[in-house]
């Protein structure tokens, strides 16, 4: 669906609580946490994204500049208080290839430069939830990149906390460009760290073998060295998968695929399979 298309009729005020730095300072790669206290009631759940509009003028000319940003916390509120909202969000700078400037991502910018207290607006929410399966049997491939990380730590968190005996797998797979860029998961921070001693969850990283350049992700070590237990997974009739972020991420995981189940019919039917059974789901930008 093209941006223009979202309909932002109903919009909410909400105000920011506060905005932190996700990837180390030495790290090129600026993504913050923004915690957002929305002015009334908004539903909304992990998979699902939230519109940002930011009135204009632009310099491109455009009224109103909107872009999309994936829930990446659902913390429940007591009764009484205002919803509160988490996003992830990359600063975008372009350098023009014939003139060399720095162009400012407008609604990126405007995100990472926001100080609590600060109020705007937002719409949404938009498109469909990770549903987490009825069949608490049931295994889970999650395989994320760059901020697509965000839905996962919300989806990770809502599954454990609503299915606490959760008896299927859980895979996480996640890859940057380089380590500075693993958000919720560097040496300050691991959101994922609360739930390395249930037996049902491992995370993995991958990142790119050549840092600073832009390189795919090395996602064909990282997933190849696990191909047996891939292999099982999606063989597996239980098995769900998700995947999130850049849509960069489909077309590499295709070719990593069809390699591990030895050729890319192969990988096509079980994908439609996965596909025409209500078991991939995808958020890619
Ligand atoms: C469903 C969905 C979920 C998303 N979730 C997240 C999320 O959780 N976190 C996140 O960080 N992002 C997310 N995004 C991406 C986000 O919506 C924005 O696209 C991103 O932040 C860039 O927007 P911007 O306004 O900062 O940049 P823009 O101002 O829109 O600039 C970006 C675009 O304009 C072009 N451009 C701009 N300036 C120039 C220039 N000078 N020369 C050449 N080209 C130029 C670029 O090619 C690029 O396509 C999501 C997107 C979708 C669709």
């Amino acid at each position: 669906m093209k941006l223009d298309d979202y309909d932002k009729e109903e919009q909410f005020a909400a105000s920011v609580v506060s905005s932190t730095r996700m990837t180390e300072e030495r790290s090129d790669a600026e993504i913050r946490e923004i915690v957002l206290e929305i002015d009334r009631d908004m539903a909304y759940a992990p998979g699902q994204s939230i519109g940002i509009p930011i009135p204009g003028p632009h310099p491109q000319g455009h009224d109103v500049h909107f872009r999309l940003y994936s829930v990446a916390d659902t913390a429940p509120s007591e009764p009484g208080d205002k919803p509160r909202l988490t996003i992830a969000v990359r600063r975008v700078n372009y350098i023009d290839e014939y003139s060399g400037e720095r162009y400012d991502g407008i609604a990126s910018n405007y995100l990472c430069d926001l100080k609590p207290g600060d109020t705007i607006t937002i719409t949404g929410p938009y498109g469909y939830a990770f549903e987490i399966p009825e069949d608490k049997t049931a295994n889970l491939l999650l395989i994320g990149m760059g901020t697509g990380i965000a839905p996962f730590r919300a989806f990770v968190k809502h599954l454990y906390r609503d299915a606490p005996d959760w008896q299927g797998k859980l895979r996480l797979f996640f890859g940057a460009h380089t380590g500075l860029e693993h958000v919720y998961m560097n040496d300050r921070r691991d959101d994922f760290a609360l739930y390395y001693d249930r037996e049902t969850f491992e995370a993995f990283k991958a990142v790119s073998p050549r840092p600073g350049w832009s390189d795919p992700i090395a996602w064909d070590y990282c997933l190849e060295e696990r191909s047996e237990e891939i292999l099982e997974m999606l063989d597996d009739p239980k098995t769900h998968v998700y995947l999130a972020g850049l849509e960069e991420v489909r077309d590499e995981l295709d070719k990593v695929f069809a390699n591990l189940m030895g050729s890319t019919e192969k990988w096509q039917r079980r994908r439609a399979e996965l596909a025409a059974g209500g078991r991939w789901a995808e958020l890619l930008y």
